[in-house]
């Protein structure tokens, strides 16, 4: 009986965070649900205790029956018959016990059969789920689009769509065409309303669409005719039981074999508008795949748990010259800097999550009355923090889980190769969270504005500022001299006034800013657990190394170096 909740004590650290009062009373706004759902908390401590117990339900359901699948639902993958999916058995078998268990809609308010549960509990199951089958995620995690419903639908599409989602309906986010890929103002995807139907319908085409065949879509497509950018896409919600929409084929792919990436064929296909038309892009789209990259972020934190995991019980077991490999100083190494990588990505996540839950919690207030201007202060505040997180999050998360993976196969050696260990499996699927969502390049694009307004600058201040235990105060000083190279390194390249060339070194300004960020995270997580004494002290170090090697590359950079990359 295995449940992968309780045997990661990190995740309860992160779960019982000071902000998490905050957090909960938005929420629960003076825990009024109680009278209306039996199931609703009554004060704080019964809100964190239901986060607690519903989180041990899935540690339970992804160590019993989701992570055994894992292997099986690899080799067996979907299939397209007639137009539709059928899953392998191991994801049905997945999807019916997250749906018994009631962990469908999880976000979405009581009213419409959901948990209410604030963003960090609920981003810490798909941390779960992923490190059990980061295929299912997908499936799993795809309940994100409600949000977007709830966010942005009218009442009446609210109560037909989340209460479906709520009761176990899957969705899909249907936004990639062929010609239009990290660039979705290229999308072409025909909208044509029917004044004698009073509807639209859809025609067109889209690819790469994780879990194609589900339930209930949202669809970016082109509402206003004659016109070729985002002011021209609306955001759309087809209901399968419409018809309209085929399965032409699913991807051979790499990794997460058992999420069908479907090519979709859309004929004549019924849907309503979602929300005003023309901001399908420009505005829901942008929170919809805010919600699905923390939801990536969460992806490659389960997947670099799982690479560590395996990593540590292969380096304990595999004996060579005598001992065990992991008293190798070479070995060690690698999985001292795994887990700090793991604690680092996951210490970021849960920040970046929590500054989402105050915001939209302060959103959602906003519906039902005027906020005050204290309240006004802070949703801005957190908002600013959440979208300049996200793409740190993610674009480090994926890239670290992606590291963790490698160095899983390089501890097993020769048998990581091997289909025979999951390193090879989790090693494919962790391919994947660098490009979906917006590829890492995609997430330094959006990243790069913190750099140069100084966001990220005034963030890291604010971290430099806060107390940590005496024994960690040399690591915060080393994190503060960082900060001040970060720091000269952004005037250097912004003094430039260069496009060019602030493009060419966004990536290690980037990098840079969230590698000193996790830092403090690191150093402040250890302050209160000793769960992160090591990982603080191996992470300082890399990240040290790393920002050094970034200063000397962007140094010694002169604007007629740019000359030597052009192609
Ligand atoms: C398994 C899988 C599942 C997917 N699921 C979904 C889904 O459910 N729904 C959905 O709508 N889409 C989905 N996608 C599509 C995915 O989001 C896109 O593949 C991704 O956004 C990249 O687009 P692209 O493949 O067209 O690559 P391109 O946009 O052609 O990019 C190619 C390369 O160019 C770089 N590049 C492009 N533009 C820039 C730029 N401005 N600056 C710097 N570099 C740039 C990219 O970083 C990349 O390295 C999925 C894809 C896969 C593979």
């Amino acid at each position: 009986m295995a449940n992968f909740y309780l045997d990661t004590p990190e995740l309860k650290h992160h779960l019982n965070h000071p902000l998490m009062k905050r957090i909960v009373e938005l929420k629960e706004r003076n825990y009024t649900d109680k009278d209306t759902f039996e199931y609703a908390p009554i004060d704080f401590e019964d809100a964190m205790d239901s986060y607690d117990k519903v989180l041990e339900i899935v540690g339970e359901i992804c160590g019993d029956i989701i992570a055994p699948n894992s292997e099986e639902v690899d080799h067996e993958g979907p299939q397209v018959i007639n137009n539709r999916v059928k899953y392998a058995g191991g994801t049905a078998a997945n999807l019916e016990a997250t749906t018994k268990a009631g962990l469908m809609g999880m976000a979405m308010p009581r009213r419409y059969g959901g948990l209410n549960f604030p963003i960090v509990p609920y981003i810490m199951a798909a941390d779960i789920v992923s490190r059990s089958d980061a295929g299912f995620e997908n499936l799993w995690g795809l309940q994100d689009c409600a949000e977007t419903i709830y966010e942005f639908a009218n009442e009446d599409q609210k109560q037909r769509y989340i209460t479906r989602v709520c009761q176990g309906d899957t969705m899909s986010m249907d936004l990639t065409e062929p010609d239009a890929g990290s660039d979705l103002q290229a999308v072409m995807l025909k909208a044509t309303y029917s004044e004698k139907d009073q509807c639209w319908y859809l025609n067109g085409v889209k690819r790469f669409i994780t879990n194609g065949d589900a339930d209930i879509h949202l669809v970016l497509a082109r509402s206003e005719e004659g016109t070729h950018d985002g002011r021209g896409l609306s955001m759309f919600i087809y209901d399968k039981r419409n018809g309209g929409v085929n399965v032409r084929r699913i991807e051979n792919k790499m990794g997460i074999k058992g999420s069908p990436t479907c090519e979709l064929v859309y004929k004549n296909a019924k849907a309503e508008l979602c929300g005003d038309r023309k901001l399908g892009l420009i505005k829901y789209v942008m929170a919809l795949m805010n919600g699905a990259r923390l939801g990536i972020a969460a992806q490659s934190v389960g997947i670099s748990q799982a690479a560590y995991n395996e990593a540590l019980a292969y380096a304990k077991d595999r004996k060579q010259f005598g001992k065990a490999i992991i008293d190798f100083p070479a070995v060690a190494e690698i999985l001292s800097v795994m887990k700090a990588k793991l604690d680092a990505t996951r210490a970021l996540l849960y920040e970046t999550a929590r500054f989402v839950d105050v915001y939209k919690a302060l959103d959602d207030v906003a519906k039902e009355r005027k906020l005050t201007p204290e309240e006004r202060t802070e949703q801005k505040v957190f908002s600013k923090l959440a979208d300049s997180f996200t793409p740190l999050a993610k674009g480090i998360g994926s890239e670290f889980a992606n590291q963790n993976a490698y160095d899983c196969i390089q501890i097993h050696g020769g048998s990581g190769f091997m289909k025979d260990y999951a390193c090879e499996r989790i090693y494919r699927d962790a391919r994947i969270t660098s490009i979906y969502e917006g590829t890492t390049q995609l997430q330094v694009v959006a990243a790069i504005r913190y750099v140069t307004n100084g966001a990220y600058l005034a963030r890291i201040k604010e971290y430099e500022a806060m107390p940590v235990a005496p024994e960690f105060e040399g690591l915060q000083n080393r994190l503060k001299e960082m900060a001040a190279k970060y720091a000269a390194c952004v005037t250097q390249i912004t003094e430039a006034k260069d496009q060019e060339l602030l493009d060419f070194c966004a990536r290690r300004l980037v990098e840079m800013a969230a590698y000193t960020i996790m830092g403090h995270l690191m150093v402040q997580d250890a302050s209160k657990s000793d769960l992160f004494s090591e990982s603080a002290q191996v992470y300082v170090r890399y990240a040290e190394a790393e920002v050094e090697k970034h200063i000397n590359f962007i140094r010694k950079f002169d604007k007629d170096d740019l000359a030597y990359y052009r192609k």
